[in-house]
């Protein structure tokens, strides 16, 4: 079974490539080169379906897509779908942004999760299948950690007393948001394909 992946960064592809390795033997490929939506969606629900439903238009391939970000509670949830657009600049002009934002939050109530949803569409692009992955923690009050990307630096994981940049990828994976929710997609690809 060939699935379509609906992003063109190869660092998305093989991430959850090696999330799927030894799990699932479904063949995963980019979206085409060129592959663009609009995430006009109010959801990260919604916009993994409109990116999902495209792809599989587009390709004709069953696909899968994510949409995800960050929620602060001391901001009311924000930036949560507009994390990646947050403001103009780099990851770490976001970064620096987020902990300006919060400076006078003490600690103890800068509570944080990374939100990331995925939506599985059908080759003629109606979903058959959701979900919503939530993985908590708080942010810290400086950088932290080489690794992972985006907001990782400034998520601390409490109970490692760790940064998710100062963890492994094999370690991110495997509590992650996308790494959970890509788990609940193999296993829902896993049952749809016995079926048939
Ligand atoms: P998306 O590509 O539209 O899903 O945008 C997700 C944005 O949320 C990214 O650009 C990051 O800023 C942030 N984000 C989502 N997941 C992570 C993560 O695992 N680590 C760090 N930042 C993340």
């Amino acid at each position: 079974m060939r699935i379509v992946i609906a992003t063109t960064n190869p660092g998305k592809l093989r991430e959850l490539k090696e999330i799927a390795q030894g799990k699932s033997s479904v063949e995963f490929v980019l979206a085409p080169e060129g592959f663009n939506v609009e995430e006009t969606g109010t959801t990260f629900i919604e916009n993994a379906v409109i990116k999902a439903k495209a792809a599989a238009e587009a390709t004709g391939l069953m696909a899968v897509a994510d949409d995800s970000g960050i929620e602060v509670e001391a901001l009311d949830g924000r930036p949560g779908i507009h994390s990646a657009r947050y403001c103009e600049g780099s990851d770490r002009d976001r970064r620096v942004k987020l902990l300006d934002e919060v400076k006078n939050v003490p600690a103890g109530n800068r509570g944080a999760a990374f939100v990331c949803a995925m939506a599985v569409c059908v080759p003629t692009g109606q979903t058959v299948f959701t979900t919503l992955n939530r993985w908590e923690g708080e942010l810290g009050f400086s950088e932290r950690g080489e690794n992972g990307f985006g907001y990782d630096p400034i998520f601390v994981l409490p109970q490692l007393g760790k940064t998710s940049a100062e963890i492994s990828p094999e370690e991110k994976n495997r509590m992650s948001h996308r790494g959970q929710a890509f788990e609940q997609v193999l296993k829902f690809l896993q049952r749809a394909h016995s079926e048939t």
